[in-house]
């Protein structure tokens, strides 16, 4: 995949610079690095690791706000041509890169060592906290609706009683 890309902002070419043994693509002008999708894992130093649910929690602190972006698309892929998506790397990064679905992702000047940080404290594994979390959240909302169901029939069945009581039964 060596051959030479221009820089999605710039247009300018893009020199090959080494992430460890990763060959990306950086822009002498802007510093945007592009990385490919095959390389981006091993660029990011993405590896299986163990999380804590209170490390995941903590990125709430530091990752301020842990939202989502609007999807629009403004710059053309560098391999195929094909507008990227501007998105939150990762869901909820904070980190903005354009996005190709295909071929892979260009990071703005510093943006990638960002992102790197946010793998390495569980970024990656954040989304299934709050999937699980919203879960969570769901099942008990469901468990509260119940009780105050059975709390109003409870409470019917007393006046019932009550009632009952007075008319001599
Ligand atoms: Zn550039
Ligand atoms: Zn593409």
């Amino acid at each position: 995949m060596a051959k030479d890309i221009k820089c999605p902002k710039c247009e300018v070419k893009m020199e090959v610079s080494k992430i460890g043994t990763v060959e990306t693509d950086r822009c002498p002008s802007c510093g945007g690095i592009w990385v490919d999708r095959a390389e981006e894992k091993e660029a990011l130093d993405m590896k299986p690791a163990v999380f804590t649910v209170d490390d995941l929690r903590n990125l709430r602190k530091i990752y301020k706000p842990l939202g989502r972006v609007e999807k629009v698309k403004y710059f053309k892929c560098p391999r195929c041509g094909k507008f990227m998506w501007r998105k939150n790397y990762m869901h909820h990064s904070g980190i903005i890169v354009d996005k190709c679905a295909d071929c892979g992702t260009f990071f703005d000047k510093g943006e990638l060592e960002k992102a790197a940080e946010f793998i390495k404290k569980g970024g990656s594994e954040y989304e299934k906290l709050q999937i699980a979390e919203r879960g969570i959240a769901e099942t008990q909302t469901k468990i509260d609706r119940e009780l105050t169901r059975v709390e109003c029939t409870m409470y019917r069945l007393h006046w019932v009683g009550r009632f009952l009581s007075m008319i001599g039964f």
